[in-house]
């Protein structure tokens, strides 16, 4: 095997017990499954994504992943597509960048809501996928889910660097293996937009 398409074993931090991460889709998250269940890591799959428009696609995205899930024999909670919640939250962002303000609020939503699924879970230690693309800052990943966590006494946002080590080569040849749905835009409508502006 490539030296690159060989990991570390993971440990979580706190020596936690189980851990619950919230996927944003099967490409991002294939390397996070591949690499905590190689490392005999006990985890939960949390699929919030109300970001994702129109119905059909994240109806395919979900089910991509439920797919790779029950693959790899992990529990997935399929939480709610509450998606006024999600526009309620970033109105007056539309028009702000990926990466800019909207992008934090979407994040926040999502990871808050995981870390009260957390907390109502007994989960201590909570992660997300989407840091691991490249399309997204990592650092702006890892503030949401630190503030996130920080909603609950002694819960921490696992803040791993997933592409490093070779987990970003990873994360495209498990794509490619696995032959997961293709995504051409981040998810929300404006990120869509982007993409019909800039085809045009
Ligand atoms: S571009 Fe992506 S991260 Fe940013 S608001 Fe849209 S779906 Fe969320």
């Amino acid at each position: 095997m490539p030296k690159e398409l060989i990991r570390d074993k993971l440990e979580l931090p706190e020596n936690a017990k189980k851990l619950l991460l919230h996927s944003c889709c099967a490409p991002c998250s294939g390397e996070l499954i591949e690499g905590l269940s190689a490392s005999g890591i006990n985890y939960t799959i949390f699929f919030y994504n109300p970001n994702i428009h129109p119905l059909e696609e994240y109806e395919i995205r979900k089910n991509e992943n439920i797919r790779f899930a029950q693959k790899m024999n992990v529990p997935f909670v399929d939480a709610d597509y509450d998606t006024s919640n999600w526009f309620d939250r970033v109105k007056g962002l539309e028009s702000e960048p990926e990466r800019g303000e909207r992008c934090s609020a979407c994040f926040d939503i999502r990871l808050e809501r995981t870390a009260l699924y957390a907390y109502e879970h007994d989960f201590k230690v909570i992660v997300s996928s989407l840091g691991i693309s490249r399309w997204k800052d990592m650092d702006q990943v890892n503030r949401c889910g630190t503030r996130a966590a920080g909603r609950y006494e002694g819960m921490v946002y696992w803040t791993y660097n997933w592409r490093k080590n070779g987990g970003s080569a990873r994360m495209y040849e498990i794509s490619k293996r696995e032959e997961f749905y293709q995504q051409e835009y981040c998810g929300c409508v404006y990120s869509l937009r982007n993409i019909y502006a800039t085809t045009k």
